[in-house]
């Protein structure tokens, strides 16, 4: 045999940083510059244009509402008079934008805002609240990040840092990389998970209060706020420190800058607390039935007996939450009980038909009961509410046994950014297909004289096994064309084969030689 390894070293295709030239270019057709800060009045880069910020936190604003849990829905008057505090308070601002206000089923005590205006407060963070004048200071101080385009600024630096990298960075992966920065849904995950700059949370805290005080509202609500959260975020465990204003960390430095920047402010304002508690009534009463369904979804494995227990008390309490339906649907599922968790999955819909893991959920119990139209149509929709792995590599097996390739193909290449066992069954589906497609991808051929034949040298350069090999190699001798298939059973990753054509010269012929990677399958 003369199958031999690959040497590692030889480094045979490096990718120039051509991309991040033209991502530069694209930057400075579309920058607009210099511009003055709406909120600070302070002159700034500023290579993003309104339009821009609002398209950006526009495409993020679903997903980023998706992975907190959806929207609240139990009490719709609770989502309405968020939005009419906030709705006050973005009204006063010092800037023109599509605001609007959302409360986020999502029990961690967390609020965000997006480049643009749009802006999510958890329900967790609501029942941390005593009144109306500290909501207004939360949406104030988001409002503020938004105005001062604090979002845009992040994503700027991250561009501009991107260009300065560019041979380390850009080279490493396509076009797409770069401009995923600024168009993939994990842009939202980004966004969110990151913590806004100190200046940029001292600036947020005291034009907050600026609104606030503008609206009506007592200022002083936006320090002892903070104040409470200092306390509260040290006599808790880890956890939830981490979820506490992830993105605008309190501090007792915050607090005493702050409590100076109230000196400027006009002492008395609304503070509004009956009004408020009345408001958010039933997010207070039903506060420990959150906490038995989040019990009941760490039973699931363990203890799915306990947790269906679990999980129907919290439904006997507040049967409106879709949430708890959902997590119904996913314990008898576990338990290979599809038909009942069907019916679960149903209910959580009808509760709540926006949630892409109620539709996930049943999706995937159709599947489990062989019925792949209901199976795939759910899928669809919640991926198209939230792109997740699962869905897409499922939808990607439909796809397939359907004839449609290229679908397949995108589906699995989709999924095969997951981690875990869905992400390395979907780079093996996507990758089977592509062998098959574009072989030459993985596989290199090339051709050599030796002693009076020529032979092709076959080099698998992919991290996979293939099989079923096929080269065409074309040589002209004195102006005659000969060809030849050759074939290979199989060929490890990382090794090469040399093969011979039985295509005969002599050194006085004048000869040429080239070659066609015909066709490969996977070998696995
Ligand atoms: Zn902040």
């Amino acid at each position: 045999m003369s199958v031999r390894n690959l040497d590692e070293a030889s480094g045979r295709r490096q990718r120039a940083g051509r991309t991040g030239t033209a991502l530069l270019l694209a930057l400075l057709t579309l920058a607009t510059g210099c511009a003055v800060n709406p909120v600070t009045g302070q002159r700034e880069l500023s290579l993003l244009s309104t339009a821009n910020e609002i398209s950006i936190g526009q495409s993020q604003y679903g997903p980023l509402q998706q992975m907190g849990g959806g929207q609240y829905r139990v009490d719709p008057g609770v989502a309405e008079y968020v939005a009419a505090v906030g709705d006050r308070v973005a009204a006063v601002s010092d800037r023109d934008l599509p605001y609007e206000f959302v409360v986020v089923n999502d029990g961690t005590p967390n609020a965000w805002a997006l480049p643009g205006g749009k802006i999510g407060i958890h329900r967790g963070l609501l029942v941390e609240l005593e009144n109306e004048a500290e909501l207004a200071a939360v949406l104030g101080h988001e409002v503020v990040h938004a105005a001062a385009k604090h979002g845009a600024s992040q994503i700027q630096r991250e561009m501009l840092f991107g260009l300065a990298g560019l041979g380390v960075a850009l080279a490493v992966d396509d076009a797409k990389h770069a401009w995923a920065i600024v168009g993939a849904t994990n842009l939202g995950l980004h966004l969110a998970g990151k913590k806004f700059g100190r200046d940029q949370e001292r600036i947020s805290d005291y034009h907050g209060m600026k609104y606030m005080h503008r609206a009506g509202y007592d200022t002083s609500a936006a320090v002892t706020l903070q104040e409470k959260f200092v306390a509260l975020s040290e006599g808790r465990q880890s956890g939830w420190l981490q979820g506490l204003f992830a993105s605008h960390p309190p501090s007792p430095q915050r607090v005493a800058s702050n409590r100076e920047a109230l000196a400027a402010f006009p002492s008395g304002g609304e503070v509004g607390q009956a009004r408020y508690r009345a408001h958010i009534a039933t997010l207070l009463e039903d506060q420990d039935v959150y906490d038995l369904a989040d019990e009941a979804r760490e039973h699931i494995e363990g203890n799915p007996a306990h947790a269906l227990r679990l999980v129907d008390q919290a439904i006997g309490r507040q049967p409106r939450e879709s949430l708890f339906h959902g997590v119904r649907g996913d314990i008898l599922a576990s338990q290979g009980r599809h038909g009942d968790a069907l019916r679960s999955y149903d209910a959580a819909i009808e509760r709540n038909p926006d949630y892409f893991a109620h539709y996930l959920g049943r999706g995937l119990s159709h599947d489990a009961l062989g019925e792949p139209r209901l199976a795939q149509s759910d899928l669809t929709r919640s991926n198209r509410l939230l792109p997740t792995p699962f869905a897409s590599y499922k939808l990607g097996g439909y796809a397939l046994a359907d004839g449609k390739r290229a679908e397949a193909k995108r589906l699995f290449k989709a999924a095969s950014q997951g981690s875990g066992e869905v992400g390395t069954a979907a780079r093996d589906a996507y990758v089977r297909l592509d062998i098959e497609d574009e072989p030459w991808r993985y596989l290199q051929a090339e051709p050599f004289f030796e002693d009076g034949q020529v032979v092709v040298e076959v080099s698998n350069t992919s991290n996979y096994r293939l099989a079923d090999i096929v080269v065409r190699v074309h040589v002209e001798i004195n102006g005659e064309s000969y060809y030849r298939r050759l074939t290979l059973q199989q060929l490890a990753s990382g090794y090469y084969d040399v093969l011979a054509s039985d295509i005969h010269y002599r050194d006085e012929d004048d000869f040429t030689a080239d070659t066609v990677v015909l066709k490969a399958g996977p070998g696995w």
